[in-house]
């Protein structure tokens, strides 16, 4: 019961006959997650060319909404920029699910909460870093207008298209990465919501912004061993971990509780980050699968578990020396207890034993009988780190696999999937 992420793009350009013949070679794939709305994302990431796509040689996602729905006249005081396609006519959710009613595809439509181009009351709803800067695209989990918008989106998307579960992504505060490199965005929100919710629970919010400024300073004068220190003992910066946590895991409880006071059918689905990196970005395995039974997580072990390592070593290491030290703090800082040195990771990534140990600390943190889907990297990849990864993901605590994605795999690849599953069923 494996899935597969689509674009937008993929089925407006290549079309559904097209998608589903490969989705077929590959012989797994059940689940089908179309994307509503778009993130700052180059499709493919980062270069090269879309391999099968005959319209475009790449995609550059603008954060942009991608159904014909009026989000402005559905909640006036927070929507998503529309899409320029969308007023052209196109309707790639449309398209899937006349193309999908009669095979064995199950839809669930991706969405990106978090981030994108919004448009609105930014200033009640964005997220602030520990300097007092908005963050460009990102909104706040305790902005007061994030869970009356997507609630009603979430139910008129229900009611235009009939679906009931829907996989839910960027349910997170920041990360370093972005449209360039930002580790600011990663010391946040200081919104009035959060300044406000942090003070309740005992935080000193002025003690927290010195301790990030004494944390910055080292990093800035290449001290990371220091700074790494500092975030693991200080108290202050626990107590604003869980602060994160307990602000990320309240938005998905209160969206999941409005959109179920209206259609109580309606599941929501998690896409997390590999949880050796979640819990710094707000994301409680254990309390958010106490309120959704499936998830996802990426532990691309090529590329740092989807996480854009090297732009955040190089952003503070100017020599490979500096780079060196840098990388090792950060392996210590996220306990990532693996002997390589930043060259060797800048080559092959993470061992392949990053996929199995990522898998089985989801199991061990998520509520008993969470149904885990292992995201797989089906890019930028040769056919038999794809197979390493596929045995990897099968000999971990994962149940299936979510291949990432459809649009930016060679064509040989769906082969390769396909033969390997032909073996396994031998
Ligand atoms: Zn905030």
């Amino acid at each position: 019961m494996n899935g597969i992420h689509l674009h937008p793009h993929d089925i407006i350009d290549e079309g559904t006959d097209q998608i589903f013949t490969l989705l077929n070679v590959m012989g797994d794939i059940h689940y089908i997650f179309p994307q509503v709305n778009t993130i700052f994302e180059r499709n493919p990431y980062p270069r090269g060319m879309l391999p099968h796509n005959s319209v475009h040689e790449f995609v550059q996602g603008e954060g942009t909404w991608h159904v014909p729905l009026d989000v402005k006249m559905i909640y006036g005081e927070l929507y998503q920029k529309v899409d320029s396609g969308v007023q052209k006519g196109e309707d790639s959710i449309q398209l899937l699910k006349e193309a999908s009613s009669n095979t064995s595809f199950k839809i669930i439509p991706w969405l990106n909460l978090l981030n994108g181009d919004f448009q609105g009351n930014l200033a009640n709803n964005g997220v602030i870093d520990f300097r007092g800067n908005y963050t460009e695209n990102w909104l706040c989990p305790n902005g007061p207008d994030v869970v009356p918008m997507w609630s009603k989106l979430i139910i008129a998307l229900t009611e235009k298209y009939g679906y009931t579960n829907y996989l839910i992504d960027r349910i997170r505060f920041p990360d370093w990465a972005g449209k360039e490199v930002n580790p600011k965005g990663l010391f946040s929100c200081f919104c009035p919501h959060c300044k406000k919710r942090m003070e309740t629970s005992g935080i000193i919010v002025s003690e927290l912004i010195d301790t990030m400024n004494m944390v910055a300073a080292q990093l800035k004068s290449q001290d990371f061993q220091s700074a790494v220190s500092i975030l693991h003992q200080s108290e202050i910066i626990s107590k604003w971990i869980h602060f994160r946590q307990d602000s990320v895991s309240s938005f998905v409880e209160k969206l999941l509780n409005e959109i179920q006071k209206v259609n109580p059918h309606i599941q929501l689905w998690l896409d997390l980050w590999p949880p050796s990196y979640a819990w710094l970005l707000g994301q409680d395995y254990s309390r958010l699968t106490k309120v959704s039974n499936t998830l996802k997580h990426f532990p691309y072990h090529k590329l740092g578990g989807g996480a854009d390592v090297q732009g955040f070593i190089e952003y503070f290491a100017d020599t490979s020396a500096k780079q060196e030290k840098a990388f090792q703090a950060f392996l210590t800082f996220f306990n990532l207890q693996y002997n390589i040195s930043y060259e060797t990771f800048k080559e092959n990534g993470y061992p392949i034993s990053f996929v199995k140990n990522e898998n089985d600390k989801v199991r061990a943190l998520s509520e008993a009988n969470t149904h885990i889907f292992s995201g797989i990297q089906m890019w930028n990849i040769e056919e038999n780190h794809l197979i390493e990864a596929l045995e990897a993901a099968k000999n971990s605590e994962a149940d299936d696999v979510l291949y990432y994605c459809y649009g930016w795999a060679n064509e040989k690849l769906f082969h390769t999937v396909g033969k390997w599953n032909k073996t396994k069923m031998k």
